[in-house]
């Protein structure tokens, strides 16, 4: 009733006002001096819950709403909550999200890599004992006719080639991915 003359006596926003849009509602001073700052209001997490589950503002009790019109903690909750969620709301909706036919043929791919990869490793293995066998099988058939031979340089070298490759070739079987 200390009005100074001049200002209008409330808003003139006419029918708008019944609804702001989001607008800020700080009464830093409504807090006394004696209310401890560090319990938080009891009804945040109501008011949390309601603006998660966008109920905030327009499906909530009148009494909730006239309570973070006069609550400093609830007001700022209210503030931070509802520009978090809008925020939230537009990296979802921004969010590229491949479609479920890309997703399951890439699945699909990558299963038969692995399968593939699996199946090479063991013929791998294999091709290795293979060549081990038919070396030391050479070596029981041709053993004990050794002496008999009448050794050539030809003879020696078409018969130490497989000496060479076998380690060789069981090295890049078994290196082989
Ligand atoms: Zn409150």
């Amino acid at each position: 009733m200390n009005r100074p003359h001049g200002t209008p006596p409330s808003s003139p926003a006419g029918p708008a006002a019944s609804s702001p849009p989001r607008a800020p509602r700080r009464r830093d001073s409504a807090r006394p001096a004696g209310e401890t700052p560090a319990l938080p209001c009891e009804r945040e997490s109501e008011i949390l819950r309601a603006i998660e589950a966008r109920h905030w503002p327009d499906r909530c009790d009148d009494e909730l709403r006239a309570h973070s019109a006069s609550c400093a903690d609830c007001a700022d909750l209210v503030d931070v909550a509802t520009a978090l969620t809008g925020d939230r709301e537009e990296a979802m909706r921004a969010a590229h999200v491949p479609p479920s036919g890309a997703v399951w043929w890439r699945a699909q791919l990558r299963a038969r890599q692995d399968a593939a990869r699996a199946a090479r490793r063991i013929i791998s293995i294999v091709q290795a004992a293979a060549v081990l066998v038919a070396v030391v099988a050479v070596f029981l058939i041709v053993g004990p006719v050794l002496p008999a031979i009448h050794w050539s340089l030809p003879l020696i070298a078409a018969l130490a080639s497989p000496l060479v490759l076998a380690p060789v070739a069981v090295y890049f079987a078994l290196t082989e991915h």
